[in-house]
Protein backbone atom coordinates (compact mmCIF):
# COMPACT_ATOMS: atom_id res chain seq x y z
CA UNK A 1 0.00 0.00 0.00
CA UNK A 2 1.31 3.55 -0.67
CA UNK A 3 2.48 5.53 1.91
CA UNK A 4 0.68 8.22 3.20
CA UNK A 5 2.48 10.83 1.47
CA UNK A 6 2.96 9.22 -1.66
CA UNK A 7 -0.15 9.13 -4.45
CA UNK A 8 -2.72 6.41 -4.74
CA UNK A 9 -2.17 5.52 -8.41
CA UNK A 10 -5.53 4.97 -10.13
CA UNK A 11 -7.05 3.61 -12.83
CA UNK A 12 -10.23 4.96 -14.11
CA UNK A 13 -12.77 2.20 -15.64
CA UNK A 14 -16.04 3.17 -17.95
CA UNK A 15 -15.15 6.63 -19.43
CA UNK A 16 -18.71 8.45 -19.77
CA UNK A 17 -20.61 11.52 -18.63
CA UNK A 18 -19.73 11.17 -15.24
CA UNK A 19 -16.43 10.94 -15.38
CA UNK A 20 -15.71 13.69 -17.81
CA UNK A 21 -17.88 15.72 -15.57
CA UNK A 22 -16.68 15.41 -12.26
CA UNK A 23 -14.31 12.40 -12.11
CA UNK A 24 -11.37 13.74 -13.64
CA UNK A 25 -11.66 17.28 -12.45
CA UNK A 26 -11.88 16.13 -9.13
CA UNK A 27 -8.45 13.88 -9.47
CA UNK A 28 -6.69 16.31 -11.31
CA UNK A 29 -6.49 18.91 -8.45
CA UNK A 30 -6.45 16.43 -5.87
CA UNK A 31 -2.41 15.58 -5.01
CA UNK A 32 -3.32 12.08 -3.14
CA UNK A 33 -3.76 10.64 -6.58
CA UNK A 34 -1.85 10.13 -9.43
CA UNK A 35 -4.01 9.09 -12.52
CA UNK A 36 -2.29 6.07 -14.32
CA UNK A 37 -4.38 4.54 -16.57
CA UNK A 38 -8.22 3.82 -17.84
CA UNK A 39 -10.21 1.22 -19.33
CA UNK A 40 -13.27 2.16 -21.12
CA UNK A 41 -14.26 0.05 -24.44
CA UNK A 42 -14.36 3.47 -26.69
CA UNK A 43 -14.27 6.58 -24.19
CA UNK A 44 -10.36 7.87 -23.79
CA UNK A 45 -8.52 9.89 -21.22
CA UNK A 46 -6.26 12.34 -22.74
CA UNK A 47 -2.34 12.13 -21.90
CA UNK A 48 -2.67 8.63 -19.76
CA UNK A 49 -2.37 5.12 -21.29
CA UNK A 50 -5.58 3.72 -22.37
CA UNK A 51 -7.05 0.31 -22.53
CA UNK A 52 -9.96 -1.64 -24.22
CA UNK A 53 -10.81 -3.43 -20.48
CA UNK A 54 -9.81 -3.40 -17.25
CA UNK A 55 -7.90 -6.87 -17.32
CA UNK A 56 -5.96 -5.23 -20.16
CA UNK A 57 -5.37 -2.08 -17.79
CA UNK A 58 -4.47 -4.20 -14.45
CA UNK A 59 -2.09 -6.66 -16.68
CA UNK A 60 -0.39 -3.79 -18.37
CA UNK A 61 0.03 -1.68 -15.13
CA UNK A 62 0.55 -3.62 -11.89
CA UNK A 63 1.40 -0.66 -9.86
CA UNK A 64 -2.26 0.64 -9.56
CA UNK A 65 -3.27 0.60 -6.65
CA UNK A 66 -7.06 1.31 -7.20
CA UNK A 67 -9.67 2.00 -9.69
CA UNK A 68 -12.99 3.95 -9.77
CA UNK A 69 -15.89 1.63 -11.61
CA UNK A 70 -17.72 4.57 -13.30
CA UNK A 71 -19.70 2.26 -15.90
CA UNK A 72 -23.52 1.91 -15.32
CA UNK A 73 -24.47 -0.33 -12.35
CA UNK A 74 -25.50 -3.79 -14.06
CA UNK A 75 -22.29 -3.73 -16.21
CA UNK A 76 -19.74 -3.11 -12.92
CA UNK A 77 -19.68 -6.51 -10.58
CA UNK A 78 -17.16 -8.48 -13.09
CA UNK A 79 -14.88 -5.40 -12.84
CA UNK A 80 -15.04 -5.12 -9.50
CA UNK A 81 -14.26 -8.63 -9.04
CA UNK A 82 -11.53 -8.41 -11.08
CA UNK A 83 -10.18 -5.58 -9.66
CA UNK A 84 -10.56 -6.65 -5.80
CA UNK A 85 -8.85 -9.84 -6.54
CA UNK A 86 -6.02 -8.42 -8.19
CA UNK A 87 -5.55 -6.75 -4.84
CA UNK A 88 -7.08 -3.17 -6.20
CA UNK A 89 -8.93 -0.72 -3.55
CA UNK A 90 -12.49 -0.29 -5.38
CA UNK A 91 -14.47 3.43 -5.60
CA UNK A 92 -17.68 2.36 -6.86
CA UNK A 93 -19.60 4.83 -8.31
CA UNK A 94 -23.44 5.38 -7.48
CA UNK A 95 -25.70 3.48 -6.94
CA UNK A 96 -22.86 0.55 -5.79
CA UNK A 97 -24.98 -2.27 -8.06
CA UNK A 98 -27.34 -3.76 -9.55
CA UNK A 99 -28.90 -5.69 -6.69
CA UNK A 100 -28.30 -5.94 -3.06
CA UNK A 101 -26.64 -9.06 -2.80
CA UNK A 102 -23.48 -8.45 -5.20
CA UNK A 103 -22.75 -5.51 -3.11
CA UNK A 104 -22.61 -7.62 0.19
CA UNK A 105 -20.40 -10.25 -2.31
CA UNK A 106 -18.10 -7.34 -2.93
CA UNK A 107 -17.95 -5.96 0.74
CA UNK A 108 -17.00 -9.76 1.80
CA UNK A 109 -14.44 -10.03 -0.99
CA UNK A 110 -12.71 -6.64 -0.22
CA UNK A 111 -12.61 -7.74 3.74
CA UNK A 112 -10.96 -10.87 2.42
CA UNK A 113 -8.10 -9.39 0.42
CA UNK A 114 -7.58 -6.45 2.67
CA UNK A 115 -8.09 -4.05 0.30
CA UNK A 116 -10.87 -1.22 0.78
CA UNK A 117 -14.20 -0.55 -1.23
CA UNK A 118 -15.82 2.44 -1.03
CA UNK A 119 -19.47 2.61 -2.08
CA UNK A 120 -19.71 6.27 -3.30
CA UNK A 121 -23.35 7.83 -2.38
CA UNK A 122 -21.97 11.87 -3.64
CA UNK A 123 -25.33 13.68 -2.76
CA UNK A 124 -24.07 12.54 0.59
CA UNK A 125 -21.40 15.49 0.39
CA UNK A 126 -23.52 17.92 -1.14
CA UNK A 127 -22.72 21.52 1.29
CA UNK A 128 -25.81 21.74 3.31
CA UNK A 129 -26.73 17.84 4.49
CA UNK A 130 -24.49 17.72 7.30
CA UNK A 131 -26.12 20.98 8.68
CA UNK A 132 -29.28 19.60 7.87
CA UNK A 133 -28.37 16.04 9.82
CA UNK A 134 -27.61 18.22 12.74
CA UNK A 135 -30.84 20.44 12.69
CA UNK A 136 -32.89 17.48 12.41
CA UNK A 137 -30.98 15.46 15.02
CA UNK A 138 -32.00 18.68 17.40
CA UNK A 139 -35.51 18.35 17.08
CA UNK A 140 -38.39 16.38 17.10
CA UNK A 141 -39.64 15.10 13.47
CA UNK A 142 -43.21 15.16 12.55
CA UNK A 143 -42.86 14.05 9.14
CA UNK A 144 -40.96 14.27 6.32
CA UNK A 145 -40.94 14.47 2.20
CA UNK A 146 -38.86 13.87 -0.90
CA UNK A 147 -39.51 15.78 -3.83
CA UNK A 148 -37.40 14.49 -6.34
CA UNK A 149 -38.57 15.47 -10.05
CA UNK A 150 -36.62 16.39 -13.23
CA UNK A 151 -36.35 16.61 -16.35
CA UNK A 152 -35.13 12.98 -18.10
CA UNK A 153 -34.88 14.46 -21.54
CA UNK A 154 -32.44 16.95 -20.55
CA UNK A 155 -29.87 15.10 -17.26
CA UNK A 156 -30.02 11.43 -19.34
CA UNK A 157 -30.19 11.56 -23.10
CA UNK A 158 -30.01 8.49 -25.30
CA UNK A 159 -28.66 6.41 -22.09
CA UNK A 160 -30.44 3.16 -22.46
CA UNK A 161 -28.92 1.48 -19.98
CA UNK A 162 -31.12 3.16 -17.56
CA UNK A 163 -34.10 1.89 -18.99
CA UNK A 164 -32.90 -1.81 -18.85
CA UNK A 165 -33.44 -3.51 -16.00
CA UNK A 166 -31.10 -2.90 -12.97
CA UNK A 167 -30.83 0.64 -14.52
CA UNK A 168 -33.70 2.36 -11.85
CA UNK A 169 -34.98 4.66 -14.16
CA UNK A 170 -36.23 7.44 -12.54
CA UNK A 171 -34.50 5.83 -8.85
CA UNK A 172 -31.04 6.24 -10.74
CA UNK A 173 -31.39 9.72 -9.86
CA UNK A 174 -33.89 9.21 -6.98
CA UNK A 175 -31.57 6.98 -5.05
CA UNK A 176 -29.26 10.27 -4.65
CA UNK A 177 -32.28 11.88 -2.39
CA UNK A 178 -32.72 8.46 -0.58
CA UNK A 179 -28.79 8.75 0.36
CA UNK A 180 -29.37 12.14 2.12
CA UNK A 181 -32.41 10.86 3.81
CA UNK A 182 -30.78 7.69 5.01
CA UNK A 183 -28.27 10.16 6.56
CA UNK A 184 -30.07 12.93 7.72
CA UNK A 185 -33.56 11.15 8.37
CA UNK A 186 -34.09 8.61 11.47
CA UNK A 187 -34.52 4.57 9.65
CA UNK A 188 -36.83 4.36 8.20
CA UNK A 189 -38.90 1.46 6.45
CA UNK A 190 -41.03 1.25 2.77
CA UNK A 191 -44.61 0.78 3.80
CA UNK A 192 -46.14 1.09 -0.39
CA UNK A 193 -44.75 1.74 -3.76
CA UNK A 194 -46.43 2.91 -6.86
CA UNK A 195 -44.31 2.33 -9.82
CA UNK A 196 -45.11 3.82 -13.07
CA UNK A 197 -43.66 2.13 -16.25
CA UNK A 198 -43.64 3.66 -19.74
CA UNK A 199 -45.18 0.97 -22.05
CA UNK A 200 -41.89 -1.80 -22.91
CA UNK A 201 -39.36 0.18 -20.68
CA UNK A 202 -37.80 -1.95 -17.97
CA UNK A 203 -37.56 0.88 -15.36
CA UNK A 204 -39.82 3.49 -14.08
CA UNK A 205 -40.47 6.87 -15.38
CA UNK A 206 -42.02 8.19 -12.06
CA UNK A 207 -42.58 6.22 -8.44
CA UNK A 208 -44.34 7.03 -5.42
CA UNK A 209 -42.66 5.16 -2.03
CA UNK A 210 -44.25 5.74 1.24
CA UNK A 211 -42.20 5.72 4.29
CA UNK A 212 -42.63 4.97 7.92
CA UNK A 213 -40.27 5.10 10.80
CA UNK A 214 -40.10 2.79 13.71
CA UNK A 215 -41.72 5.16 15.65
CA UNK A 216 -44.67 5.54 12.79
CA UNK A 217 -43.50 9.37 11.40
CA UNK A 218 -44.38 9.23 7.83
CA UNK A 219 -41.56 10.10 5.04
CA UNK A 220 -43.22 9.93 1.48
CA UNK A 221 -41.00 10.26 -1.36
CA UNK A 222 -42.11 11.68 -5.01
CA UNK A 223 -40.12 11.09 -8.39
CA UNK A 224 -40.62 12.00 -11.61
CA UNK A 225 -38.83 12.28 -14.45
CA UNK A 226 -41.70 14.34 -16.55
CA UNK A 227 -40.71 17.65 -14.91
CA UNK A 228 -39.86 20.32 -17.66
CA UNK A 229 -38.84 23.61 -16.33
CA UNK A 230 -38.05 24.51 -12.53
CA UNK A 231 -36.15 21.06 -10.89
CA UNK A 232 -36.99 19.96 -7.70
CA UNK A 233 -34.36 17.98 -5.50
CA UNK A 234 -35.82 18.47 -2.25
CA UNK A 235 -35.89 17.23 1.04
CA UNK A 236 -39.08 18.69 3.28
CA UNK A 237 -38.95 18.28 6.91
CA UNK A 238 -41.83 19.32 9.55
CA UNK A 239 -39.97 19.57 12.98
CA UNK A 240 -40.90 20.90 16.95
CA UNK A 241 -37.95 23.64 15.65
CA UNK A 242 -39.83 24.55 12.41
CA UNK A 243 -40.22 23.56 8.55
CA UNK A 244 -37.18 22.63 7.15
CA UNK A 245 -36.27 22.81 3.23
CA UNK A 246 -32.98 21.14 2.09
CA UNK A 247 -32.90 21.92 -1.60
CA UNK A 248 -30.83 22.19 -4.50
CA UNK A 249 -29.95 18.72 -4.36
CA UNK A 250 -28.59 19.15 -0.56
CA UNK A 251 -27.03 22.39 -1.90
CA UNK A 252 -28.83 25.14 0.31
CA UNK A 253 -30.80 24.66 4.19
CA UNK A 254 -33.81 27.07 4.96
CA UNK A 255 -35.21 27.00 8.22
CA UNK A 256 -38.75 28.45 8.29
CA UNK A 257 -38.17 30.47 4.72
CA UNK A 258 -34.70 31.96 6.00
CA UNK A 259 -31.40 30.56 4.44
CA UNK A 260 -29.29 29.29 6.93
CA UNK A 261 -26.75 27.56 5.10
CA UNK A 262 -25.55 28.01 1.23
CA UNK A 263 -22.52 26.86 -0.68
CA UNK A 264 -20.60 25.67 -3.54
CA UNK A 265 -20.93 22.09 -3.78
CA UNK A 266 -17.55 20.29 -4.20
CA UNK A 267 -19.04 16.72 -4.08
CA UNK A 268 -16.60 14.75 -6.22
CA UNK A 269 -13.38 16.49 -4.64
CA UNK A 270 -14.98 15.20 -0.87
CA UNK A 271 -15.61 12.04 -2.58
CA UNK A 272 -12.43 11.00 -3.31
CA UNK A 273 -10.93 12.94 -0.37
CA UNK A 274 -13.00 10.38 1.70
CA UNK A 275 -11.48 7.46 -0.32
CA UNK A 276 -8.17 8.24 0.43
CA UNK A 277 -9.08 8.39 4.14
CA UNK A 278 -9.91 4.63 4.12
CA UNK A 279 -7.72 4.02 1.83
CA UNK A 280 -5.06 4.92 4.10
CA UNK A 281 -7.27 3.86 7.23
CA UNK A 282 -7.36 0.08 5.70
CA UNK A 283 -11.39 0.06 5.96
CA UNK A 284 -13.83 0.61 3.82
CA UNK A 285 -17.48 2.31 3.99
CA UNK A 286 -20.15 0.35 2.10
CA UNK A 287 -23.47 1.31 3.15
CA UNK A 288 -26.57 -0.19 1.10
CA UNK A 289 -28.92 1.45 3.29
CA UNK A 290 -30.51 3.66 -0.42
CA UNK A 291 -29.87 0.86 -2.27
CA UNK A 292 -32.21 -1.53 -0.30
CA UNK A 293 -34.92 1.08 -0.37
CA UNK A 294 -34.91 0.83 -3.85
CA UNK A 295 -34.69 -2.91 -3.96
CA UNK A 296 -37.88 -2.77 -1.03
CA UNK A 297 -39.74 -0.26 -3.67
CA UNK A 298 -39.72 -2.90 -6.41
CA UNK A 299 -40.49 -5.86 -4.27
CA UNK A 300 -43.64 -4.21 -2.77
CA UNK A 301 -44.53 -1.65 -5.53
CA UNK A 302 -47.97 -1.69 -7.64
CA UNK A 303 -46.95 -1.34 -11.63
CA UNK A 304 -48.43 1.04 -13.65
CA UNK A 305 -48.15 1.27 -17.36
CA UNK A 306 -47.84 4.52 -19.07
CA UNK A 307 -47.51 5.83 -22.04
CA UNK A 308 -44.66 5.19 -24.31
CA UNK A 309 -41.31 7.33 -23.66
CA UNK A 310 -39.21 8.62 -26.66
CA UNK A 311 -36.29 10.41 -26.08
P1 LIG B 1 -22.71 6.74 -19.34
O1 LIG B 1 -21.94 7.94 -19.82
O2 LIG B 1 -23.90 6.30 -20.12
O3 LIG B 1 -21.78 5.47 -19.17
C1 LIG B 1 -20.45 5.53 -18.69
C2 LIG B 1 -19.58 4.61 -19.52
O4 LIG B 1 -19.79 3.26 -19.15
C3 LIG B 1 -19.89 4.64 -21.00
O5 LIG B 1 -19.30 5.75 -21.64
C4 LIG B 1 -19.33 3.32 -21.49
O6 LIG B 1 -17.95 3.48 -21.85
C5 LIG B 1 -19.44 2.43 -20.24
N1 LIG B 1 -20.51 1.46 -20.49
C6 LIG B 1 -21.76 1.69 -20.93
N2 LIG B 1 -22.41 0.54 -21.10
C7 LIG B 1 -21.54 -0.43 -20.77
C8 LIG B 1 -21.62 -1.84 -20.77
N3 LIG B 1 -22.70 -2.48 -21.20
N4 LIG B 1 -20.55 -2.54 -20.35
C9 LIG B 1 -19.41 -1.91 -19.97
N5 LIG B 1 -19.28 -0.57 -19.97
C10 LIG B 1 -20.33 0.15 -20.36
O7 LIG B 1 -23.20 6.93 -17.86
P2 LIG B 1 -22.85 8.04 -16.77
O8 LIG B 1 -23.86 9.11 -16.84
O9 LIG B 1 -21.41 8.39 -16.80
O10 LIG B 1 -23.21 7.20 -15.45
C11 LIG B 1 -22.40 6.14 -15.01
C12 LIG B 1 -22.65 5.93 -13.52
O11 LIG B 1 -22.41 7.17 -12.84
C13 LIG B 1 -24.11 5.53 -13.21
O12 LIG B 1 -24.11 4.58 -12.18
C14 LIG B 1 -24.75 6.83 -12.75
O13 LIG B 1 -25.78 6.62 -11.82
C15 LIG B 1 -23.56 7.52 -12.08
N6 LIG B 1 -23.69 8.98 -12.04
C16 LIG B 1 -24.04 9.68 -13.17
C17 LIG B 1 -24.23 11.05 -13.09
C18 LIG B 1 -24.58 11.88 -14.29
O14 LIG B 1 -24.85 13.09 -14.14
N7 LIG B 1 -24.57 11.36 -15.50
C19 LIG B 1 -24.08 11.71 -11.85
C20 LIG B 1 -23.67 10.99 -10.76
C21 LIG B 1 -23.49 9.62 -10.86
P3 LIG B 1 -17.32 2.59 -23.03
O15 LIG B 1 -18.36 2.42 -24.09
O16 LIG B 1 -16.14 3.40 -23.46
O17 LIG B 1 -16.95 1.29 -22.39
Amino acid sequence: MAASNTPIRIGIVGVGKIVRDQHLPALAKDPAYRLVAAASRHGKVEDIPNYPSIDAMIDAVPELDAVSLCMPPQFRFEAAVKALQAGKHVFLEKPPGATVSEVELLSRLAASRGVSLFASWHSRYAPAVEAARTFLASTRIRSAAINWKEDVRRWHPNQEWIWQPGGFGVLDPGINALSIATHILPAVFATSATLDFPEGRHAPIAARIDFKTSDGIPVTADFDWRQTGPQSWDILAETDAGSMLLSGGGARLAIDGRVVHEEAEAEYPMLYRRFAEIVRAGVSDVDIAPLRHVADAFMIGRHNFVEPYHD
